[in-house]
């Protein structure tokens, strides 16, 4: 942070300067004021959960059956969702293997989309930090025994915000909810894999094969300072089409990583 030049000591802030300033910001929300359930705003007990329990059962979680590949909710007791096996003609429960070229391993989603929209939202653009607990809290019950015994997962790495965003609103909200997990699964964070190059255009309106056009170009690889790992844990707040995976998933194994795994907040409806 400082450089000493002819006795006079001088400040350089770079762009982790600046984030570790933004970190002294950071201190429990219940420290002076008394914690409120992030959705229907009434106090709920201080140390104990993050929503009060009359708000989490309005919750729709993800139960199985869930599409193997993408974890949509499926309505049938069956292995993938009709979208997975129209996209990849090749995928069947025979062959359940075959996938795009640098192609994630599967996405694993906590909510059904609609139930948890609003919170998501908030989480985004509202800093409400009691939110990221709340939802890795989630995330490490349903899925912790997943992620570290069956998927490996090496480390946890947040699906990158640009940094001109990020410096704007403070924080990366992905980023939030992966460093409450790495706490809870004792699985490092790294933000030192992924890279943000531009800005996008709003995916909203896109279909599925220009939303992957657009992203194409967006993710590059970071400085990785601490080596490539194997297995690793890709983390976003939402599952739509699949695209931001499928584009990280490409730079990242590209890299040299074997298996990318996914895991969501939430997801939209499978049939
Ligand atoms: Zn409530
Ligand atoms: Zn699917």
């Amino acid at each position: 942070m400082s450089m000493e030049r002819s006795g006079v000591r001088m400040y350089a802030f770079t762009k982790e300067n600046i984030m570790e300033l933004r970190k002294l910001w950071d201190f429990p929300d219940d420290l002076f004021f008394p914690r409120l359930c992030p959705v229907c705003r009434l106090p709920v007990e201080a140390g104990g959960t993050y929503i009060c329990p009359g708000c989490r059962e309005q919750l729709t979680q993800i139960k199985p059956p869930y599409c193997l590949r993408c974890g949509k909710q499926l309505t049938a007791e069956k292995s993938y969702c009709t979208d997975c096996l129209r996209r990849y003609a090749r995928l069947s429960p025979m062959h359940p293997g075959e996938r795009a070229q640098g192609d994630f391993e599967r996405n694993v989603a906590v909510f059904d989309y609609r139930s948890v929209c609003d919170m998501l939202m908030r989480l985004k653009y509202k800093n409400d930090r009691t939110l990221a607990a709340f939802f890795a809290d989630e995330a490490a019950k349903k899925y912790g025994w997943m992620i570290q015994k069956r998927m490996q997962a090496e480390c946890i790495v947040p699906v990158p915000i640009h940094f001109e965003r990020r410096l704007k609103r403070g924080y990366n909200q992905t980023e939030l909810i992966g460093r409450e997990l790495s706490a809870r699964l004792n699985i490092p964070m790294r933000t030192d894999l992924l890279c943000r190059r531009q800005k996008t255009i709003a995916q909203k309106k896109l279909n599925p094969t220009e939303r992957l056009a657009n992203l194409r170009e967006v993710f590059c690889p970071g400085k990785a300072k601490g080596g490539i790992p194997d297995r690793l844990l890709l983390l976003d707040d939402v599952y739509t089409t699949g695209s931001t995976a499928l584009a990280c998933s490409r730079v990242l194994k590209e890299m040299g990583v074997g298996q990318v795994y996914v895991l969501t907040m939430a997801i939209g409806n499978g049939s």
